[in-house]
């Protein structure tokens, strides 16, 4: 289905969960979020009757993400039942990595067939700062196991960090050197209830005056503008929703963990599709597509984003 301004919309992202092992200071509130209500959290089979809607109205591609989604029991079920689902080609994953060793193989046993891992850092120190507590080694173990299992793509996400991570670029990038992944730099967005002092904001132009040998590649189709390194198995990939808006290319519907659908990530709250029948669920859905923004507003310290939430409470 086409939104009002010509773009179909094929990409949904579902966040399974608010709650997370971890507490980013970019992205959660430093005392962590308060574990809701059962009763106001999408059930599996809401999720499921969810993604059917969303394949009903032209969806493909489905993102699950969270919070955490590899806290939740029965992820892999969700998982499974989401890749069974009529007309979605692809179930993809968001992950920190601390929890998927164990789990990458059932993972893509399930029907999930790419994952990212978010590591912002490679020096233990600093990501047990960055993530309040968090262990370097089993992010680590978890890429390991991701690359051992089989997926048809692995991704790391680094949210760039000015006085954290700027220091890091290069050698983040070089992990396409050493493996068959994409690394990808993410600009900080300023998000609602998260701490001030994560890091400073720094464009992604800053990654590419690192890089001096990144040659710049054919865009795949995604929101990423992509180079590659000398001797790469895998790109590296800009994503600059601060420098350079990448609304024109849009495709995304989101629906958070307690039943919000989100038309763009920095929208406020307006449709809920918890509690509702299939056929309610299915017109929120369209509705959703005709309240898609052309794009957002400016993204600065002073305003930022209007989503109203934070980062672990949409799912990125
Ligand atoms: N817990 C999983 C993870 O960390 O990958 C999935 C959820 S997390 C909210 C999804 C993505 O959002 C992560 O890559 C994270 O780095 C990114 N993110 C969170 N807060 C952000 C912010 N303020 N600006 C930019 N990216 C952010
Ligand atoms: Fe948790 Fe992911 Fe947010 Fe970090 S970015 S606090 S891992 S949800």
């Amino acid at each position: 289905m086409k939104d009002l301004y010509g773009r179909e919309i094929t990409y949904l992202r579902l966040s399974v969960t608010e709650l997370c092992n971890l507490r980013c200071a970019y992205c959660m509130p430093s005392g962590g979020v308060c574990k809701r209500a059962h009763e106001e959290m999408l059930t599996e089979d809401e999720m499921i009757a969810a993604i059917e809607c969303a394949a009903e109205i032209g969806v493909r591609k489905v993102r699950i993400t969270g919070g955490e989604p590899l806290v939740k029991k029965n992820i892999l079920s969700i998982c499974e039942r989401a890749a069974k689902v009529s007309g979605i080609e692809e179930v993809c994953l968001t992950t920190n990595g601390t929890l998927l060793a164990p789990l990458a193989a059932p993972l893509r046993a399930a029907g999930v067939r790419r994952i990212n891992i978010s590591m912002d850092t490679l020096d233990a120190e600093k990501y047990a700062r960055i993530t309040r507590g968090g262990r370097l080694d089993d992010a680590l173990a978890g890429l390991d196991a991701a690359l051992s299992a089989g997926f048809d793509r692995v991704k790391v996400n680094a949210v760039l960090l000015g006085g954290v991570n700027d220091d890091e670029i290069a050698s983040l990038a070089a992990l396409t050197q050493k493996y068959p992944v994409d690394v990808r730099f993410i600009e900080l967005m300023p998000m609602s209830g998260t701490a001030k002092d994560a890091g400073s904001y720094l464009p992604c132009d800053t990654v590419l005056q690192k890089l001096p040998d990144a040659v710049e590649q054919e865009n795949d189709g995604g929101v990423a503008r992509l180079y590659r390194l000398p001797n790469a198995q895998g790109c590296v990939g800009l994503i600059s929703p601060r420098s350079a808006h990448f609304c024109a290319w849009c495709n995304r519907l989101r629906v958070t963990a307690d039943g919000h659908l989100k038309p763009c990530l920095h929208a406020p709250d307006l449709l809920c599709i918890k509690g509702c029948t299939k056929e309610e669920m299915r017109e929120r859905f369209e509705r959703a597509v005709f309240a898609k923004p052309r794009c957002h507003g400016e993204l600065t310290e002073e305003v930022p984003s209007e989503a109203g939430r934070s980062m672990n409470r949409i799912g990125g």
